[in-house]
């Protein structure tokens, strides 16, 4: 099981399929390992993590490890804790509006549907709406946040996005920062064994 993943993702960083769809050369950005214990999936990597290749490292980022984990950098990307995923492995570019592109499809069709067959991972953690709504098609969004879900048999918690843009869905559901918060962080940090 363990070579078939290496495998795989030592074929995922040459991937180039969509070098003609992107106009660039793809990066694809892969942090994690088969044992993670908590995978993470989000949309897709910013233009900033195509050059960097270390995700979270924005002000959504700080958000997401600092205030509502409330764990380091250190935790954070430590490949024992988390397989930080996303619908693609790659950012895709800007469409003709400025806007970033969709996620391209045959990503998660060729390689993270593979991944997630091979990580012996704990729990799963799915960030914002689009990653949603690939796990859960026929759920509400809001209703996904303040609930425990599942993946594969296991507890799947779900997050909105954490952009500091995000601001009306957090004044629309205050309870997400007063109670539901608190319990995924505990959820997490128990996972981690970290106090
Ligand atoms: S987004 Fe996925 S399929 Fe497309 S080039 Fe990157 S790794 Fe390959």
């Amino acid at each position: 099981m363990k070579n078939k993943f290496n495998e795989l993702i030592s074929n995922l960083k040459k991937c180039r399929l969509c070098e003609k769809k992107f106009g660039f050369e793809p990066h694809p950005v892969i942090l994690g390992n088969a044992n993670s214990k908590i995978v993470q999936i989000s949309q897709a990597p910013s233009a900033t993590v195509h050059e960097t290749l270390k995700p979270f490292t924005d002000q959504s980022g700080k958000k997401l490890k600092y205030e509502w984990y409330q764990i380091s950098d250190e935790d954070f990307y430590n490949p024992n804790n988390f397989y930080i995923a996303a619908l693609a492995h790659c950012y895709p570019g800007k469409d003709k509006n400025g806007n970033d592109r969709m996620p391209p499809k045959v990503c998660y069709e060729t390689w993270i549907k593979k991944e997630l067959e091979l990580i012996n991972n704990e729990i799963y953690v799915v960030i914002g709406a689009k990653a949603a709504k690939t796990f859960f098609p026929n759920d509400n969004f809001n209703d996904l946040i303040f609930k425990d879900n599942y993946i594969n048999g296991k507890l799947a918690i779900v997050l909105p996005h954490p952009s500091p843009l995000n601001i009306k869905w957090f004044k629309d559901h205050p309870k997400f920062l007063q109670d539901r918060i608190i319990e995924i962080r505990k959820e997490i940090k128990t996972i981690l064994k970290i106090k």
